[in-house]
């Protein structure tokens, strides 16, 4: 049997960089509470994005579930159900009813066109994700949020090192979170981020991740316990070392899948997105009917070749049973969403990724006919 492919695998540093830093933890016997390794990635983390104001967090659904509970939102927030479940699940953690507005086709993020009209007196906020590392239409998201007077938060967590002309796209709407889940390009193995607009904002979210203290004897708010300790905060500065080179390794694997796929009927990859720096963090290709099998036939296909394609955002979060009963969660209102989630696949892609395992996926892709004429056979 070939080694498997999987849709990611996280990039790890030679084991001896780490040492020199398990011995500083060894030594100062500092295991968290913002010890001085959670203290320098924050800053290193703001230096490296290009962002002011960062808390970190153990994961990115804690830091999603307290930044929601900093804006103090409540009633209803509009999202998409073309994400991964921890979108909508940290709105229900906050008693908050999501609405689902449907994606545009060609970004997959929320679109802006269907927004206002899914907005009413009980709605307080947007909670937009950039999907696969594509920019939402912040600007257009934005003049709707001033317009109604909502707040917008978004959902990063794909997003790491994503910079449009201005800058990061962190800096946009109210905050913006991060993950550095094993699974996504910046790794701490868990692990996660609030991007804040301003001092006032970080020093409450910082509050709130820390039970509420806002010194050793006052308690501020009923606060959780979300704090990212010094082991996961000295991976990060570790990664950080490296994340360029990843980065650099992804963009060449996604040229060489946009080059190898180009031709196939069928098979439909998404543009770049239109931004001034990119991370390649999915590679993305949706299964049009023209192609002789089905998106599931397709990946079981994969898979038997042991090539673990992912279809990341199927089922989508208004199909589980927390949601569908929403008046929004019905396919008649997200057509776009439900017709992607079926379409979709993403395939391996990270670094360290070679050429062949490359070459393998799109040979199976490539032979979908023949794979169909031999079912019929069979
Ligand atoms: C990974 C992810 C999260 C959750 O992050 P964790 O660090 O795994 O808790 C939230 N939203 C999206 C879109 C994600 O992909």
């Amino acid at each position: 049997m070939k080694e498997p492919i999987y849709v990611t695998r996280p990039f790890l540093p030679p084991l001896e960089e780490l040492q020199p830093y398990l011995e500083r933890i060894w030594a100062n016997r500092q295991l968290t509470n913002g010890g001085p390794f959670h203290q320098e990635f924050e800053q290193a983390l703001c230096d490296y994005l290009g962002v002011e104001y960062i808390s970190l967090f153990t994961n990115g659904t804690l830091a999603l579930v307290t930044a929601l509970q900093a804006l103090r939102i409540t009633g209803d927030v509009i999202t998409t159900p073309y994400s991964f479940v921890a979108t909508s699940h940290s709105l229900l953690w906050n008693g908050i009813r999501p609405v689902f507005v449907d994606i545009d086709p060609e970004t997959l993020n929320l679109d802006p066109d269907k927004i206002e009209a899914a907005i009413t007196p009980q709605t307080t906020a947007i909670l937009p994700v950039h999907v696969y590392g594509r920019p939402c239409d912040t600007q257009r998201i934005q003049s709707i949020a001033d317009i109604y007077g909502l707040k917008v938060i978004y959902d990063a967590a794909h997003a790491f090192g994503v910079e449009d002309e201005g800058g990061s796209i962190l800096r946009h709407g109210d905050v913006s979170i991060l993950s550095f889940h094993g699974t996504k390009v910046f790794t701490t193995f868990e692990g996660g981020a609030v991007i804040s607009p301003d001092a006032k904002t970080k020093k409450r979210i910082d509050y709130l991740k820390n039970f509420g203290f806002a010194d050793e004897v006052t308690v501020v708010a009923p606060g959780i316990n979300g704090k990212m300790n010094e082991f996961q905060a000295a991976l990060g500065l570790l990664q950080l070392n490296h994340v360029d080179t990843a980065l650099k390794e992804r963009a060449e694997l996604d040229r060489q899948y946009r080059e190898a796929l180009a031709d196939i009927p069928g098979i439909r990859y998404l543009t770049l997105p239109d931004c001034s720096r990119r991370n390649y963090a999915y590679f993305v290709i949706m299964v049009d009917p023209e192609y002789p099998i089905s998106r599931d036939e397709l990946y079981t296909r994969l898979r038997q070749n042991n090539i673990f394609a992912r279809r990341y955002f199927y089922p989508l979060i208004s199909n589980f049973p927390m949601y569908r009963a929403l008046p929004s969660a019905n396919k008649s209102n997200l057509p776009i969403a439900s017709a992607s989630a079926d379409r979709v696949l993403c395939l391996p892609i990270y670094p360290g990724l070679d050429k062949s395992a490359l070459e393998s996926t799109v040979d199976v892709i490539r032979g979908g006919r023949s794979v169909l004429l031999h079912g019929i056979r069979a």
